[in-house]
């Protein structure tokens, strides 16, 4: 876990004014790069990144197949920090907070946003996204600007790097709250990477049984250590009677699994995408009248996640693979890349 500083370069090379970011300046290349440090406008707040986890949206997408990280540009929407300085009109927050923020840049206007659906804003931008209709540099940086309405308070005894998952854990949150009023006695979940063994302890967290699915026996092992009843490989399934399917794979077998395992009138909440478009068994939907939903993002579930993950009733410690430095920001891509990696840290500011 150690490593040497030789790759990091010379504080003295570098001007004061000057924040550091690690660009994505090619498709899977990184550099970090000095920006002059920009002074915060009108409703904005500048936060002094001090974690940031690397999503499995951003591997995916910084080799440009997803057309969402288009270079260059700076990733990054699972930050945390302190807050630098505010602009003018900023009023709840001061110098010192320590805060994360929405990974949604949403109006606050649309008629979306007023119903509470800012997942689905009309006007949404991603913090750390790239793509044909915006670009917005994420907090794999030293600084990171925001608009005020996105900011959410850390509690006093919550770490920074256990904030960085208040968005991944807030997917989670959602998609448990996608299912809704269906009273899920008895839950699978599909799917144990990051965002699945979140689920299962959102699950858990309500009182749902779950039974958990995933092709490594090391993440089942985990699954079972975080709240699962009873894990299995995909072929070791053999009941198909759960009220409830969590799909967090998103290719054809698993959304297959999931449509098999759920008894008539189940419900589905599909949260996985790894495929744009899948071969779907409709038949046994409709005749079986099962409810299929999809869960995208966050919507107002960011103060239930950074209160569970406060309280201990969501863990992340256990899912943190390892840590890095802003300098070694290649490595850490690498090592996310690799098999087994749950969540790397990258922690900007750690010396400041
Ligand atoms: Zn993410
Ligand atoms: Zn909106």
């Amino acid at each position: 876990m150690k490593r040497g500083n030789l790759l990091a370069p010379h504080p003295l090379a570098f001007n004061a004014d000057a924040v550091k970011v690690l660009e994505l300046t090619a498709p899977s290349q990184f550099e970090v790069k000095e920006r002059a440090e920009i002074t915060p406008g009108f409703g904005e707040v500048s936060i002094a990144i001090k974690a940031c986890g690397i999503c499995g949206s951003d591997l995916h997408g910084m080799d440009g197949s997803t057309g969402r990280r288009i270079p260059p540009m700076v990733m990054g929407h699972e930050g945390s920090g302190i807050v630098s300085a505010i602009g003018e009109g900023v009023t709840e927050w001061a110098p010192g907070d320590r805060v994360t923020f929405d990974s949604t840049v949403w109006c606050g206007e649309c008629a979306y946003c007023r119903e509470g659906r800012e997942n689905l804003c009309d006007a949404r931008q991603v913090v750390g996204v790239s793509c044909a209709e915006f670009r917005r540099d994420g907090a794999f940086a030293e600084q990171l600007l925001v608009p005020q309405r996105i900011l959410h308070r850390l509690p006093d005894n919550l770490s920074f790097e256990e904030a960085a998952f208040a968005e991944p854990v807030g997917v989670a949150l959602h998609a448990v709250r996608r299912a809704g009023s269906k009273p899920g006695k008895r839950a699978l979940v599909i799917g144990s990477g990051l965002i699945g063994l979140l689920v299962i302890q959102a699950l858990k967290r309500v009182g749902v049984a779950v039974t958990a699915v995933d092709q490594d026996q090391e993440r089942l092992a985990l699954s079972r250590k975080l709240g699962a009843e009873a894990a299995f490989l995909p072929e070791e399934l053999t009941e198909h009677d759960f009220d409830l399917a969590f799909e967090v794979v998103g290719i054809t077998p698993t959304v297959n699994l999931a449509v098999r395992s759920v008894a008539k009138g189940g419900r589905l909440i599909l949260v996985g995408n790894l495929s744009p478009e899948v071969s779907f068994p409709l038949q046994a939907v409709v005749t079986r009248e099962l409810d299929v939903l999809g869960s995208c993002a966050i919507a107002g579930e960011y103060p239930e996640a950074l209160q569970a993950l406060a309280a201990g009733d969501i863990q992340v410690k256990p899912l943190i693979s390892d840590r890095y430095s802003l300098a070694e920001g290649a490595a850490a891509f690498t090592a996310a890349g690799e098999k087994g990696a749950l969540k790397i840290i990258v922690r900007p500011t750690e010396n400041s």
